[in-house]
């Protein structure tokens, strides 16, 4: 019997105590990339919904969600955008400031990665508390971009971000969910 999808991808996914910090259960997606099927059972599964419907870009986050999303982009036969840390994009961007555990941060985008009512799925590997794909979402809407879903492979589901996203009209699809932080 073909094992279940979370079961294939929770084998695949590598967990690091302690990294960075004390108390963090690291969920370390390069098992999961450097599994060949675990890797395009993760993709496929990602893209089901929206196989054979009309999506524009896939706006991947930095760094993991660039590997799924392009990925996520050439099955879909969409263009790909990433959203990156400050400072690494070269033309005019815009920019959103979010706040990690500690301070805050910002990410950017090209002004003109995307059109007003493009069809956009954001992708990250993991949601947490929801900062990260919130500013991401906050940047993509500014420039008129139509918001179709958020998927990452990983949910942590009590830190909120899924209902923070859903709080803010954006479906969310994730594959495999822990409990805890
Ligand atoms: P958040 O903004 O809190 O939803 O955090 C999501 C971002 O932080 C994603 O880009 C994740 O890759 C990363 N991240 C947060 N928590 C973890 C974790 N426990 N394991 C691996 N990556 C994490």
């Amino acid at each position: 019997m073909r094992p279940s999808l979370e079961d294939t991808l929770a084998a695949a996914i590598r967990t690091i105590p302690d990294y960075p910090k004390p108390g963090i259960l690291f969920r370390d997606i390069t098992t999961l990339l450097g599994d060949a099927r675990a890797f395009r059972r993760a993709v496929d599964e990602l893209v089901h919904p929206w196989a054979g419907s009309k999506i524009d870009k896939i706006a991947g986050i930095e760094a993991r969600g660039f590997i799924l999303g392009g990925a996520i982009a050439h099955q879909l036969s969409a263009g790909f955008i990433p959203i990156r840390k400050k400072g690494k994009l070269p033309h005019d961007t815009v920019r959103v400031a979010y706040s990690l555990e500690y301070g805050l941060d910002e990410m950017e985008m090209h002004r003109d990665a995307v059109k007003p009512g493009e069809k956009v799925i954001l992708v990250d590997d993991l949601i947490a508390t929801g900062g990260t794909a919130e500013a991401a979402s906050k940047l993509l809407k500014q420039m008129g971009a139509d918001i179709v879903a958020a998927c990452f492979v990983i949910d942590l589901p009590d830190l909120g971000g899924r209902a923070r996203l859903e709080a803010l009209g954006v479906d969310v699809r994730t594959l495999v969910s822990y409990e805890g932080h």
